[in-house]
């Protein structure tokens, strides 16, 4: 079974002498949670092709594995995807290139895709299970497939038990089949599944619909770092993804900083129903098969809801 990214077009964006705030970063004011935290302390495995040791990326680098070869410890990006996401999640903080949604987060780079951008069930469950085994706090996948298999969902099903986040792109099929265009592993209960707004905050044309979408956020004209220590453009579900991570390693974060929070996420269902919670609506009243519960609203999540105060009259 052929699994691949779900990223449709790259433009480069040339080498940045000055940082540069993506139009997400700066249309959800994620940086109005910064000065709260950076995402410090969680550690997020992106499982994709790989990272490079991109200078925006290289002092939030802890590790990696390559489940790819036999080579495990060359987790070296070759196609650029990998790198993509991991800068959307954690670019640092700095004076130049593009800034991540939790710029302080740990990345690691888990190879289960090739440099060709595809991989197997058999690479990603490896790397599923290396997560787990290395106390991951999320994996982020940004990879899909048409058809399901067990032996995925188990290892999912496995990494859930051990309380570990996973979020998943929703695919880049658009409404083309039927009523539910959704990628595996997206499509399991276990995941957080993403799909893509644009710019408008409207929906993206080719964010693949269907009831298990959990929710939307920023995936189309994303720039962020890419191979030779550049940065480039990319658009798809595979974008939005890592969004999504970033804000729910802000989360972490700042539960972890502060345990005498009301609005406990001590497993990944609190986390996900806190997350969908704070969404904002869009598109059809309630939940819908094209933005899920809402697009992610980092300040409303990290602010969290009394929910006793919901029922004062
Ligand atoms: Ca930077």
């Amino acid at each position: 079974m052929q699994v691949t990214v779900e990223a449709v077009k790259v433009k480069w964006s040339g080498e940045k002498t000055k940082q540069v705030m993506d139009w997400g970063v700066k249309a959800l004011r994620v940086y109005d949670v910064w000065k709260e935290t950076q995402g410090e302390g969680v550690n997020v495995a992106i499982l994709d092709t790989g990272v490079i040791q991109h200078p925006d990326l290289v002092s939030n680098i802890k590790g990696g594995y390559n489940c790819t070869s036999t080579d495990n410890s060359d987790y070296e990006d070759r196609q650029g995807h990998g790198t993509h996401v991991a800068g959307i999640v954690a670019a640092a903080n700095n004076e130049f290139g593009v800034v991540g949604v939790a710029p302080k987060a740990n990345i690691y780079g888990v190879k289960v895709l090739g440099d060709n951008g595809s991989g197997s069930y058999d690479m990603i469950v490896a790397g599923i299970n290396w997560a787990i085994e290395n106390n991951m706090d999320i994996i982020s996948m940004s990879l899909g497939s048409n058809q399901g298999s067990d032996y995925l969902h188990d290892a999912i099903k496995r990494a859930y038990a051990k309380n570990i986040t996973i979020v998943c792109a929703a695919g880049n099929d658009g409404d083309t089949y039927d009523d539910n265009d959704i990628d595996y592993p997206g499509r399991y209960e276990e995941v957080i599944c993403v799909g893509a707004i644009n710019k408008y905050m409207e929906r993206s044309w080719f964010s693949s619909d269907g009831e298990e979408l959990d929710i939307a956020a920023p995936g189309e004209d994303i720039n962020s770092t890419h191979l030779g220590n550049k940065y480039a453009i990319l658009s798809g579900t595979s974008m939005a993804t890592p969004f999504v991570t970033g804000v729910l390693a802000l989360l972490i974060s700042k539960h972890r900083k502060d345990p005498t929070s009301k609005t406990p996420i001590d497993t990944p269902a609190k986390i996900r129903e806190h997350l969908i919670r704070t969404a904002d609506d869009a598109g059809e009243i309630g939940k819908d098969n094209f933005y899920g519960y809402g697009i992610v609203n980092p300040g409303a999540l990290l602010k969290g809801v009394d929910v006793s105060a919901l029922y004062v009259v």
